[in-house]
């Protein structure tokens, strides 16, 4: 087997450990604000954080970074459980920002005692205006220097909720100079008077980002914090607040920035993920053409295809943009393996066989073998009803074809997959001139895999078909992209929902042959010629559901 070269937070911590750091201290973690549901570029950070986690042998948490309760909801932090889990990873702890609340504030008590705290009055915009411009220095405000006596009394006011939201916030008081924009005094603890999904009306203060993730790491003992490129910046913030606290007999966590996942034709921001729901654009965060984990498993996306993803566009320092297609054929490729293979009609005309007997053996039907699967052996064979009267697919047939159609035409023979070898008599219209029967011959000695010389006799095409008096009725959802631009959300002056494709979902009634009666939700199958289908939740008793996954690649050839 071929070794696979490292990538740069791997060969990190190579050299770590290289340089005396216990394998047993390292630990990572995977920290998911619950504001809405995991997206592929979710899975990218996923498969890195677990893939370290398997690969030396440590422990990866769960950390829900849960310190905003304008936004946060439990039902988040269960889909996010559960997609965590169908991707096929294992956390080692469940854990909550949120319970590092008092740790958090006795913390910033600390600070404030060590003059490293203030709380700051002003306005909002007054901060923003003092705190300068990247080529421009700040300047301090005029609470910067309130005596720690004043701010631990303010500060606990806060706390209490004896203040409005906006009227104080605890900053960190770093340097109103600095050249990095966010050193320059940032907040720590704004009043929030909100319900948090645990710890309910518990607290009037939440601490920020910054402050929250570096203590949380620290507590956790993470060895290595892995985030996306956004953040470069925010380390000196991560590395100050940490030096604060930091006792040095233990790990103290680094922060790694690595890029994040672009997919074309796609918004990957939870905040429009969201509107796109809210305002019923898609039908719910698993809506099939959804980029969420929960979309792609309900488009019939297979959890394998989704870590091959991650695999192959690897992990780097650099930006780029990932084509969709490179998606889509990891999942062709897991699917072309594991998906058992079947005749389904979508856009159906029907045909009739004059010359085969409509009563061949006393049951007026022949029933003939089929191969579940030609890329699996195990996947044996199953049988499929033959009869007179068949659907097959209205583009397959053209009265006057041209000579490279493959397909059927009045005077020219295909093989009906698994059966005979057909040929197109003529055709029976309606009074506007539509087709609405296809009358054709057959030659009774073609019979697929009967060792016939006739059986062996090539023509141009092979077409799928379904037995009239067998198939099934199922709904079939066809899907296109969301979005009719390569980048919804790159425009300046135009809004990401200007680019929604109005055709991005038809619903069709098609056939099916009878084997899938029984389906159940998330079985998934190639159809064949037409590309792989999933079997959606919303199949009932009555009424079986399928949602097209993706087309293949090439129309098989027999
Ligand atoms: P969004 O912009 O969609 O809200 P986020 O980064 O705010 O994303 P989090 O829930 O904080 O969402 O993300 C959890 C982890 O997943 C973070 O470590 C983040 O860096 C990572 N992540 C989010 N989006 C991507 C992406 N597109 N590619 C790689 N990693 C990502
Ligand atoms: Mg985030
Ligand atoms: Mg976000």
């Amino acid at each position: 087997t071929e070794e696979k070269s490292l990538h740069f937070i791997e060969q990190i911590i190579e050299d770590s450990l290289a340089s005396g750091f216990p394998q047993d201290k390292l630990r990572f973690r995977f920290p998911p604000e619950p504001n809405g549901y995991l997206h592929i570029g979710h899975a990218k950070s996923i498969c890195l954080n677990f893939g370290l986690g398997l690969k030396y042998n440590a422990p990866v948490n769960l950390r829900f970074d849960d310190t905003n309760p304008a936004k946060e909801e439990q039902e988040y932090v269960d889909a996010i459980k559960e997609d965590l889990k169908w991707l096929g990873f294992n956390w080692t702890e469940e854990l909550y920002s949120s319970d590092y609340f008092q740790q958090l504030y006795e913390w910033a008590v600390a600070m404030i005692k060590n003059g490293k705290a203030y709380v700051d009055s002003q306005s909002s915009e007054n901060m923003a205006i003092q705190k300068g411009t990247p080529t421009q220095p700040g300047v301090d405000g005029p609470y910067r220097n309130r005596s720690i006596e004043e701010n631990l009394t303010l500060f606990g006011g806060m706390k209490n909720g004896d203040f409005p939201e906006g009227s104080h916030v605890l900053r960190a008081k770093i340097d109103m100079k600095s050249t990095n924009m966010l050193m320059r005094d940032p907040l720590m603890y704004r009043i929030l008077h909100r319900h948090h999904h645990r710890t309910g009306n518990d607290w009037n203060i939440y601490p920020m980002y910054d402050y929250a993730h570096g203590e949380s790491d620290y507590i956790e003992q993470i060895s290595h914090s892995i985030c996306t490129l956004e953040f470069v910046m925010h380390r000196e913030l991560y590395d100050w607040f940490l030096d604060q606290i930091y006792d040095d007999s233990k790990v103290r966590p680094h922060q790694y920035e690595f890029a994040r996942l672009n997919l074309n034709y796609t918004v990957m921001s939870k905040r429009k993920l969201l509107q796109l729901v809210q305002e019923n654009i898609v039908n719910g965060w698993d809506d099939p053409r959804m980029p969420t984990i929960s979309g792609l498993r309900r488009r019939g996306y297979t959890a394998a295809s989704i870590r091959k993803f991650c695999e192959i566009i690897g992990v780097a320092k650099r930006e780029n943009i990932i084509d969709f297609s490179l998606l889509e054929f990891c999942l062709r490729e897991d699917l072309n393996k594991t998906a058992p293979r079947v005749m389904a009609v979508l856009d159906p005309i029907k045909l009739i066989i004059t010359n085969y007997p409509s009563d061949p053996d006393g049951s007026g039907e022949e029933w003939l073998e089929a191969e579940n699967n030609q890329e699996d052996e195990s996947a044996g064979f199953r049988k499929v009803p033959f009869s007179r009267e068949l659907y097959i697919e209205r583009e397959d047939f053209l009265e006057e074809a041209p000579a490279k159609f493959f397909r059927l035409s009045i005077g020219r023979e295909v093989r009906l997959k698994n059966a005979y070898i057909i040929k197109g008599e003529s055709v029976v219209k309606d009074a506007a001139g539509n087709i609405t029967e296809i009358h054709v011959t057959y030659d009774e000695d073609s019979r697929s895999g009967s060792g016939s010389e006739a059986s062996q006799r090539k023509v141009a095409g092979t077409l799928h078909w379904v037995s009239i008096k067998h198939a099934l009725e199922a709904e079939v959802r066809l899907y296109d992209r969301l979005f009719i631009d390569e980048a919804p959300d790159s425009h300046k002056e135009k809004n990401f929902l200007e680019f929604m494709n109005p055709n991005s979902l038809q619903i069709v009634k098609g056939f099916v042959e009878p084997s899938l009666a029984e389906v159940k939700p998330d079985e998934k199958f190639q159809f064949q010629r037409l590309g792989y289908f999933n079997v959606d939740k919303d199949t009932t008793e009555g009424k079986i559901v399928f949602n097209k996954t993706v087309g293949l690649k090439d129309a098989w050839e027999e």
